[in-house]
């Protein structure tokens, strides 16, 4: 592309960084920014900065948080003896949505894939296990993705976490294999989780 400003040419590059977005949608959301007020511009990239400077890790749960201990862990409504493991943040924001779950999460951050060369020191597991240690918490829920990265993050998890004396079990898998938890409609989510089963029993 042949640009006619350079600070056109810099604003494109920079959205076209970002993923899905190519040199044409980049250049046409540019655009779209020039014909807005100076003030809603300035509002954009500053709820950007801020969120890239201020966002913090809740410390116990490492959910996206605006403060060290996230809103659900802080909550005295929600049951702290029921953790839900999940990917990322959007597995959470998912199974919010079903209203359908009132205990409380654990983000690890990834799951576990040789191929891309994650392994299980690049998630949130020994904070998970450290979670287990004061013997308050009864049941862990895995709700992963239907795929090998999940299957080989809960096998792993299970072993992991099969010293201690809590019942350990998966979210009904009536999502397809392949099957990533954003895309999953919220009443199947939900019922997935309610009629969770005993992981054991799951593996046959
Ligand atoms: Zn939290």
């Amino acid at each position: 592309m042949n640009f006619s400003s350079k600070l056109l040419e810099n604003a494109v590059a920079e959205f076209a960084k970002l993923p899905g977005v190519g040199q044409k949608t980049a250049l046409r959301l540019v655009l779209h920014l020039l014909n807005r007020d100076k003030q809603e511009v300035q509002q954009f990239s500053t709820a950007i900065s801020k969120l890239r400077n201020e966002i913090q890790f809740c410390q116990t749960c490492h959910n996206i948080s605006d403060r060290q201990i996230c809103e659900i862990c802080a909550s005295h409504k929600r049951d702290h003896s029921l953790i839900c493991v999940v990917e990322d943040t959007r597995d959470v924001m998912a199974i919010e949505n079903t209203n359908q779950y009132n205990g409380v999460y654990h983000v690890l951050g990834g799951l576990i894939s040789p191929m891309d060369g994650i392994g299980p020191a690049d998630l949130q597991v020994d904070s998970l296990v450290e979670r287990l240690k004061d013997n308050a918490v009864k049941e862990v829920i895995f709700a992963l993705s239907a795929t090998m990265e999940g299957d080989t993050t809960i096998f792993y998890l299970n072993k992991k976490l099969k010293q201690f004396t809590i019942n350990i079990s998966t979210i009904a898998r009536g999502i397809a294999f392949g099957g990533e938890l954003e895309y999953v409609d919220e009443i199947t989510l939900g019922r997935s989780i309610v009629t969770r089963v005993p992981y054991e029993n799951s593996l046959s």
